[in-house]
Parts: structure tokens; sequence; C-alpha cells
């Protein structure tokens, strides 16, 4: 069969990949995206972003209707759950962002080549076809987005039906009466909290001593608190050492991390959310000569180049954190680089965003790595219970915390839990970009009365004069 000739071919349609691929044609490189899946956008639009925060939303318009809707003097009957009906609304939203992604290719004419996608040699990349049959493609770049999987935990063996991944998780047929989220990180804590909202006793069981590693401990503490207070359990420096599914349910073996005596829970489901392993099985790494990190990731060098020529890696497939926005801004760079233009990436200033009710987000250091760092740094921080937005939609729970250098002022990070937190972290990623001083932020006039003042006042904290506390 004749080769199919193009510029650049990207195999996967992720955030990564399928942002790449638009970009490369928008700057009139020939392009080609291989997808083993029969839809587009990977883990994040199918099975992972988009459906969560779709369950997320629809759950808390339920635990509002139950919960918070007395406190302004709205009175609702009696709450029912039509699950079938809120899976059907994330169906339908997943369905119109795929739809979406293929739109674009054909706007940006981007082929779609659906099949699984192998590196045969530099520059040759054989497609094993979903409809039978193989294509052979050619590429002066070739931009791997293969994404990453779930990583799984030696004696839980995942059947997705009781014993199961986030995907398994997306697609519960009834609400479990208990479920075991194995995996204190943002995963397990955003499906737990749907499940928990709409009825399930949920425990978390976390090898470490705190919840949300990486991110500041404050926030996390509090996090912790919030999520007890709406009924979560936590097992915190617990071990799972096994799990196995019978009629009565699930038994999870776990002992303390540090040793000591084991315990058994039971659930109707168990959820293993410890984290992502990336995907590069099946795309012929070794025989093309490309060299994984000592954590089974793609190397990559500043410009997303591997030690092979002409092939280069993005988003959750090499280093950095896995996420879908990180993937998206690597997919431009990589992009412009093949076309001769000097992408960038800035690694200092990439969000970090954790969807429960209220939201933690982040962006640069925590206070704990300042410190690891000996850096000199000043904390401004400031309450939602002060501030006159937050009291009137009775949303008070977090606090910002902006953490600047002691010398310069320059913003280091900032972190927020709250009401829209992930929305809020924007002002500061914006700010950091253009190398702002939290004076900076505390200069600039925000609206009144808008969530976003608690971002000044915790900017003016820094300088030790905010207003409203
Ligand atoms: C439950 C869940 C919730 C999440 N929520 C968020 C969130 O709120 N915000 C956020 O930023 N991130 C979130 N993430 C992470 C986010 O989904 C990933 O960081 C992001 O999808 C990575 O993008 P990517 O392009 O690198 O790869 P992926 O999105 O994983 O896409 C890779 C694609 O490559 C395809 N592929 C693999 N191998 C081949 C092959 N050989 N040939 C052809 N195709 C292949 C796969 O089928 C897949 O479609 C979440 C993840 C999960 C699981």
């Amino acid at each position: 069969m004749a080769e199919s000739a193009f510029d650049v071919v990207v195999i996967g349609s992720g955030p990564g990949g399928y942002v790449a691929a638009i970009r490369a044609t928008q700057l009139g490189l020939k392009t080609a995206c291989v997808e083993k899946r029969e839809t587009l956008g990977g883990t994040c639009l199918n099975i992972g972003c988009i459906p969560s925060k779709a369950l997320l939303y629809s759950s808390e318009v339920f635990d509002e209707a139950r919960h918070g809707m007395a406190i302004h003097g709205v009175k609702v009957g009696e709450v029912g759950l039509d699950l079938p009906a809120m899976m059907a609304q994330k169906t339908k939203v997943v369905d119109a962002n795929t739809a979406g992604v293929a739109f674009l290719f054909k706007k940006n004419k981007v082929e779609w080549i659906k099949g699984a996608g192998r590196i045969t040699a530099p520059g040759k990349i054989e497609v094993a076809l979903n409809a039978g049959g193989s294509q052979s493609l050619t590429a002066r770049g070739i931009i791997i987005a293969t994404g990453s999987d779930s990583m799984p935990l030696p004696g839980v063996p995942v059947d997705e039906r009781s014993i199961v991944t986030s995907t398994g998780a997306l697609t519960l047929a009834s609400v479990p009466k208990r479920l075991i989220v194995i995996g204190g990180g943002y995963i397990g804590l955003e499906m737990g909290s749907v499940w928990q909202r709409l009825g399930s006793q949920v425990t978390v069981v976390e090898f470490l001593d705190r919840i949300l590693p990486g991110m500041d401990g404050e926030v996390s503490k509090q996090m912790q608190r919030i999520l007890q207070k709406q009924g979560m359990t936590f097992k915190l420096g617990m071990k799972v050492t096994g799990a196995t599914a019978g009629d009565a349910g699930v038994a999870v073996r776990i002992e303390p991390a540090k040793g000591g005596p084991s315990q058994s829970l039971v659930a109707d489901i168990v959820l293993l959310a410890i984290g992502r392993q990336p995907l590069t099985e099946g795309l012929g790494l070794e025989s093309a000569g490309v060299a994984l990190d000592e954590r089974g990731r793609i190397k990559t060098d500043v410009h997303f180049a591997t030690n092979v020529p002409g092939i280069y890696a993005i988003g959750d497939v090499i280093a950095g954190p896995m996420l879908a926005h990180k993937a998206e801004d690597e997919g431009v760079a990589v992009a412009e680089i093949i076309a001769g233009q000097a992408g960038h990436v800035n690694y200092e200033a990439i969000p970090g965003v954790v969807y429960n009710w209220p939201e933690a987000a982040s962006v640069g250091k925590t206070e704990e790595q300042l410190k690891a760092e000996g850096v000199a740094y000043k904390a401004g921080k400031f309450p939602f219970t002060a501030n006159g937005r937050a009291r009137a939609m009775a949303m008070t729970d977090g606090f910002v915390k902006i953490l600047a250098d002691a010398k310069t002022d320059r913003i280091l990070g900032a972190h927020i839990l709250g009401a829209n937190a992930g929305d809020l972290i924007a002002e500061i990623v914006v700010g950091m970009e253009f190398g702002a001083a939290a004076e900076d932020i505390a200069r600039t006039c925000h609206a009144h009365p808008t969530l976003n003042e608690a971002v000044k006042e915790a900017a003016l904290a820094v300088g030790g004069r905010a207003i409203h506390i």
C-alpha cells in the first residue's frame, strides 16, 4: 500500500495531541492525528476532566437542592435522584465535546486516522486501522501524545465492576452504599465527592499522612476538615495490601504505612485512584530507540524532542504535572517548534485545581517548598468569611494565600480554597506570567462585591495592610 506523507503525524488525540495537530495546520503543516479510540479528545474529554466535571456539577446541584437552599429562603419539596438522567447528561456533555474536536479537525483540515499507531523507524508510522488493515504514514515530525492510564496496585485486581478505576467510577449503575477510595489525590477526592453527595458512605484510604500531596499543606488540611464535615471518612497513613471481591462486597485489607496490625474494611465498590502512569506500550519505542526515564516517561529536552531526531513527545507521557492544560500548552509549543518558531511553556505558572466543593486551586510554590528551598518569603492571607460576596452566597469556607519574595515582592505562589477557586486563580497566573509583585495585584482595582476581592486583600496582606480584616 502507498505511504501517506505528512509534515507532522500526532499519535493520540487528547488535549496534547489534538491541540498540537490544530496548531500545526494553522502553521501550514500538513498534519494527521492517529487515534485508536472511536472518539477524539483522549482521556480528558472521554473518561477524565469532562465527564468528572459533569458529574461533579450535577451532583452539586443535587446536594444544593437538598441542603443548600433553605438558608436562602428557598423551600423545595422532596428532592429525588434520577441517576440514569444524570448519567445521560454527562454523556451528552462528553459527546458534545468530542464532536467539537471532530468539527475542529475538519475545519482545520487535520486528517483523523482511526487506529493504533506504531513507530517503525524515525519518520515512519504504521497504523493498525480500527476498520481492519493497516496504513503506512511518513512524517518529518512525529509527536507522541499517547497520555496515561491509571496506575495498578498489586493485590487489587480491577474488574471495572466492583473494583473500579476512575473510568468505572464515572459509569456506576447505582449509588453504592459504601465506597472505599484508595488514594487521597484529586481524582479520588473528586469521584468520592460525587458519590458521597449522591448518598454513598465514602472512606478514603491514603498511604501518606495527608490528602492532596503536592498542594499547600494548609489547603490540604482545611479541605480534609471540610470534606469530613460533608461526611467523608479518612484513613491516613494506611497502606492497602489487597482487595477481594465476594458476594458480601469487596474486602479491603489495610495496615499502617509505618507497620502494625492489619484490618479489613468492606465496601460495595472500591475505587483505585493512586495515580496515573505514562502509556507507551505498543508504540514501537524500543525499536525506534526512544529513551524513557526511570519512571517510564518519554525523555524529552526543553523543546519536547526525544533522543531520536524528528520524534517529539508531550502531555502525560512526559515529565511534569499530568494535567490537560499542561498538555495543551505543550501541544501548541511543540507545533511551533516543529514549524521553526520559538514555542515555550512556563512550568512555574501552571495552575492545578481540585473540583470538590469548595474548590482548591494552586499555582507556583507552596510554603513547604519555599521553606525546603530556603527562600525568604512573605505570606498574605485573607479568609472568605470576611468577603461580602462569599457571605451573600453563604459560601464562606476557605481562604486566599499569596506567597511573595521577601525582598522583591514578586509572587512565587498562590493557594486558594473556596468557592470558584479554579476561576479565581487565573488572575494570579496571569500576574505571575507578567512577573507581578503582590503590590501589583493589591493596587489593581477589583469589582465589588466579588470573590476576587479576597485575592486583592490577600495581596494587600502580603504587605501587612489588608483593609477588610
Ligand atoms: C478522572 C479524571 C479526571 C481528570 N480531571 C482533570 C481536570 O479536571 N483537569 C485537568 O487538567 N486534568 C484532569 N485529568 C487529567 C487529564 O485527563 C490528562 O492530564 C490529559 O488528558 C492528558 O492529555 P494527553 O493529551 O497527554 O493524553 P490523553 O488525554 O490521555 O490522550 C491520549 C490519547 O492517545 C490515544 N492513544 C494512546 N496510544 C495510542 C496509539 N498507539 N495509537 C493511537 N492512539 C493512541 C489514547 O486512546 C488517548 O485517546 C483527569 C484525569 C482523569 C482520569
